[in-house]
Formats: structure tokens, C-alpha cells, sequence
């Protein structure tokens, strides 16, 4: 048996995915039997094959590793450390690969009991509290976890890990959106100013954060066809904002991670916000909010002289490109019908009764589709 580091092994953290309890743990590298073996006084040895190890994805602080096993992809290996992780990262083939979704169903191994009063607390009494707390959120306390929340994200999508992914700021293009943004917030009263951002990034999405943020990817001003298109989802997006969405799914994915943090122990703090990353971008919103959002871009594009029906188009080609589980159409279309939100986007153009004036002129256009240079 070949040890690496000295035959002195290395320290990490264990989560069994059983036992709410994180162990310290020592993991040594067997070279020669290709596998990685975790060692506690309490426990019997685990042995994970380097072919088996992959790493949990999305993972944003890079000095420590957060590791997986394909057979047993509920329990954690927390590793901390440039050469361990080092060694890992030469040792294991698949590292990178996704971990399997099979054997979630250990984690509600625990006492029924146990998991019924969780449940309780997750799922009604955190989002009754959510809802009551996004009433009386300060805008300044919103607005920081809204900026916090925007360089997760930019982090989170990063290749590399190191370098954030940039935020678009061609002049010209940054002009285009604040035209757009003067049309589709005329009379649209708010604590903070509502502040848009393109990332470039080729996903298809756009989102709205706490705090009167708005981020679109460069992925979808690359698919709209007509800059209607784009103000049709900025406008969407400024709905979930008036109707204050993105920070009552913050409070309450944050406050449902909290409850978990107590049970299970010590949740890297990376983690938990990555966690909360994840929620705000697919925007899971309830079918009410969608729905909400939907009515206030159609009033508020027909307001502005854009037809309404600019949504139910860039639905419908997203629709037609990636069928219903990718990008754009993943956040805007979980939950109701997409047909129906298409014809009723079509339908609201009869709320159109003054002049038609497109969002953008050709110039101010090109500008925008070139924002990331
Ligand atoms: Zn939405």
C-alpha cells in the first residue's frame, strides 16, 4: 500500500447522509488499491474508489472540496487543503462528473417522527414566516442580499472558478437597456431603484434578484429576434420585483437551509447561498406569482406602446428551440401551461390603444446586442 502525504494522511469532514453529524474524519490516499480511505475511531473504514469520487457541483469556494460517492451520493466529504485536493483532483478520472440523483430517499431514513416535524417547519411554517419578513425586510438589508446574491451567481457560473463572470458594460448597450428600462417603469413606485445587468453567459435566462435587481444572461438578448422581445421579459422580470417575489423565495430558502443547518450541523456557508443561488435563478415561483408577473408585463407593455403579445413570441421560438426543460423556458414555464401564457400574452395586445412605438430604435438595438462587446 502506496501513502501519499507522508503516510500521515490528511483531516476532512464527513457527513454519512444518516447521522445529522459531521465527523472529523482522516482520509488517506491508497495509490495502490486506486481508493480513498476515510478512517474514524467510531466507525468501520470506508474505502471510496477514485473512479467512483466526484466532487458536488457548483461549488464556489475553492479552497475547500466538497466530495461525493457515485454508490452512496448522499453522504459528504468536505476536504480542505491545496494539496490534498491536489492529489485528488490528479488521482480520481470522473471527479467532475455530475454525482448520481439515486438513494436520496436514505436522507428520510430518519425517524418519521423527526422528519414530519421537519417537514412541518420547512415547508409551512418558514414560508408563512417568509412572507410575513419580506413585509418588514428593510430596503437596505434587500438590497445587500440582493448585490451578495449577484456575485454568487457570477462566481457560481464562472469556468474556472477564479474569475467571476463578467458583467457587460459597453456603453452604448448599457444606454439601450436604461431606454428600455424609462419605458417599462413609468409610474412603477418602489424603495430602491430597480438595476439591470447582462452577464455574458450563453444560457437563455433572465431573472430577478431581492432588491430591484434584474440580470440577464447574454444567452437570451442572443435569442430575441426583436427588441420587444427582450423589454417583454424585462418587463415580466420587473413584475416579480413590484410584487417583491425574489425576496420572499430568498427569505424562504434561506430560513428553510437555516432549520436544516441546525439538524445536520455544520453547512458550509458557501453552500447555503449557492443553495439560494440556485432557487433564485430557476425561480421557482408558485403559478399566483407567475401569473402575476405575466399581467403586470402586459399591462405595463401595452402602457408603454410594445405589444404584449413580444412575450408570448419569445415563449413560443423558446418553446420551439429547446422543448420544455432547458434555460429560459425551465424558469418561465415550471409551473403553468406555456400555451396558455402565450395566448394570453397574444390576447392582452388589445389592452394596446395608443401609438405602437417600438422599445428600441435599430441603432439603440445593435447597441444592446453588443453590450458584451
Ligand atoms: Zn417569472
Amino acid at each position: 500500500m502506496t501513502e501519499l502525504l507522508n503516510g500521515s494522511g490528511a483531516g476532512a469532514d464527513y457527513f454519512d447522509g444518516e447521522t445529522p453529524k459531521l465527523r472529523r474524519v482522516e482520509i488517506h490516499l491508497n495509490t495502490g488499491e486506486r481508493a480513498l480511505e476515510i478512517r474514524t475511531p467510531d466507525l468501520p473504514m470506508k474505502r471510496w474508489a477514485f473512479a467512483d469520487i466526484r466532487t458536488v457541483p457548483d461549488q464556489a469556494d475553492k479552497t475547500w472540496l466538497a466530495l461525493a460517492h457515485h454508490d452512496d451520493p448522499v453522504a459528504r466529504l468536505y476536504v480542505l487543503g491545496p494539496q490534498i485536493i491536489a492529489e485528488l483532483r490528479a488521482n480520481c478520472p470522473d471527479l467532475r462528473q455530475k454525482p448520481p440523483v439515486k438513494g436520496r430517499g436514505r436522507l428520510f431514513g430518519w425517524a418519521a417522527a423527526a422528519v414530519a416535524s421537519v417537514a412541518l417547519i420547512v415547508f409551512v411554517l418558514v414560508p408563512v414566516m417568509a412572507n410575513q419578513l419580506a413585509e418588514i425586510l428593510p430596503p437596505e438589508g434587500e438590497q445587500a442580499l440582493g448585490d451578495t446574491t449577484f456575485e454568487q451567481i457570477r462566481s457560481a457560473f464562472s469556468e474556472t472558478g477564479f474569475d467571476p463572470i463578467a458583467v457587460c458594460d459597453e456603453l452604448d448597450g448599457r444606454r439601450s437597456l436604461e431606454i428600455m428600462q424609462a419605458r417599462l417603469t413609468v409610474g412603477v413606485d418602489l424603495p430602491y431603484p430597480i438595476k439591470v445587468d447582462v452577464l455574458d453567459y450563453d444560457l437563455v435566462n433572465a431573472f430577478a434578484l431581492p432588491g430591484g435587481r434584474v440580470v440577464f444572461f447574454r444567452g437570451l438578448i442572443d435569442e430575441a429576434e426583436h427588441p420587444d422581445e427582450v423589454a417583454a421579459v424585462f418587463a415580466h422580470e420587473i413584475g416579480h420585483v413590484v410584487n417583491r417575489d425574489p425576496a420572499r423565495i430568498a427569505l424562504r430558502t434561506a430560513g428553510s437551509i437555516g432549520v436544516l443547518g441546525l439538524l445536520l450541523g455544520d453547512f458550509a456557508g458557501g453552500t447555503v447561498v449557492l443553495f439560494l443561488t440556485e432557487r433564485l435563478i430557476q425561480a421557482s415561483y408558485t403559478q399566483e406569482a407567475e401569473a402575476l408577473a405575466d399581467a403586470f408585463a402586459h399591462e405595463t407593455l401595452a402602457a408603454a406602446g410594445i405589444p404584449p403579445s413580444s412575450l408570448g413570441s419569445m415563449f413560443r421560438r423558446l418553446l420551439e428551440e429547446y422543448g420544455d426543460s432547458e434555460g429560459i423556458v425551465a424558469h418561465f414555464a415550471s409551473h403553468p401551461a406555456l400555451g396558455d401564457r402565450i395566448a394570453n400574452a397574444e390576447a392582452a395586445d388589445a389592452l394596446l390603444t395608443g401609438a405602437f412605438r417600438p422599445s428600441l430604435n435599430d441603432h439603440d438595438w445593435r447597441a444592446l446586442q453588443n453590450i458584451c462587446g
